[in-house]
């Protein structure tokens, strides 16, 4: 059903999933740069459109919305919530020879800026798994929310300026509204405030923020995209204490890796718990994995799964 040379081919529907290669018709989970190429034709969900538009002009969208069928050369193509970013989506395609379900990122828990994720059952199932070695447990969402607050808070009443850096799109905005739901003060930079409008047409609300300038001296929070984490501006900030927020946070080495002077472990995948939970969910007869470790894929086969690596050159075939 499937094809797989660097990037997954359904070749029934000349349908390719996530290509980083130009080509005339793919599948975009969601608007990550390391899953788009200026492809002729994107199918994706409308949020994910929306957000592909600010960086990719002259493509054709295709816009499925979640749980909506489109009938595809004799399949059955739609698409569900994968619980990463907003828009992001997993695809399910069923034919009369199995179904097979693609994940893209994806991560079960809560999030205050992403639609929630939805577990569907299937034959094939191919899936990230960013953190599938047995260390990656995530502490609940709540606990972390509560410690970056906490840590917030603090800083802002000994006169300090926290400066938090987060992916520009996704954590960026989760972040925000993490802090704006609690009502501390924050400036944002333009990178994570660009696709706040798109957020707004899905209906997150963002309470009140500032847009941040680096002539700013309001005291505040500064929410910054990860790609600043070495400007010298920063280090000028009156007060300033670096945060940075990631599942990576749950590495011992977090803080020295990242230059940061805290790491705090918010992630937008699901966790090594999340990801084996999942598999238990969706009840697939066989499992290919991607963006991780073997480690998982031994995992799997001691819990009784076919599972494989997802490898140059694979050719499959499904049977009912
Ligand atoms: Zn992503």
């Amino acid at each position: 059903m499937f094809s797989y040379e660097k990037d997954i081919l359904v070749k029934e529907l000349d349908l390719w999933l996530d290509s980083r290669r130009v080509r005339p018709f793919s599948f975009a989970s969601h608007a990550h740069s390391d899953h788009i190429a200026r492809h002729k034709k994107i199918l994706c969900s409308p949020p994910t459109a929306d957000l592909l538009h600010l960086r990719l002009k002259g493509v054709q969208y295709q816009t499925l919305s979640f749980g909506r069928s489109l009938p595809l050369n004799g399949s059955i193509v739609s698409l569900h919530p994968a619980g990463h970013i907003l828009g992001s989506a997993q695809i399910k395609i069923e034919s009369q020879r199995g179904s097979l379900l693609y994940t893209g990122d994806f991560r079960p828990g809560p999030s205050r800026t992403t639609e929630p994720m939805e577990i569907h059952t299937a034959d094939t199932l191919i899936m990230e798994t960013t953190f599938g070695r047995p260390h990656y447990r995530m502490p609940p969402r709540s606990e972390s929310e509560q410690e970056l607050l906490d840590l917030c808070s603090r800083l802002l009443k000994q006169g300090r300026t926290p400066v938090i850096f987060a992916y520009s799109l996704g954590k960026g905005q989760e972040i925000l509204k993490i802090l704006t739901d609690a009502d501390l003060p924050v400036a944002v930079d333009y990178q994570i405030l660009k696709y706040i409008p798109v957020y707004q047409k899905y209906g997150v609300d963002f309470g009140k923020f500032r847009k941040f300038r680096r002539s700013d001296t309001q005291p505040g929070v500064i929410l910054l995209p990860t790609t600043q984490r070495h400007h010298r501006f920063v280090q000028n900030i009156t007060g300033v204490y670096t945060i940075y927020v990631s599942g990576w946070a749950i590495d011992a080495n977090a803080r020295y890796r990242f230059n940061v002077d805290e790491a705090i472990p918010i992630s937008d995948h699901a966790d090594f718990n999340e990801l084996l939970h999942f598999v238990e969910q969706v009840r697939p007869k066989e499992i290919y994995c991607t963006h991780g470790s073997r480690d998982f894929i031994s995992v799997l086969r001691n819990a009784g799964f076919k599972a494989y690596p997802l490898e140059k050159n694979i050719q499959l075939q499904l049977d009912l």
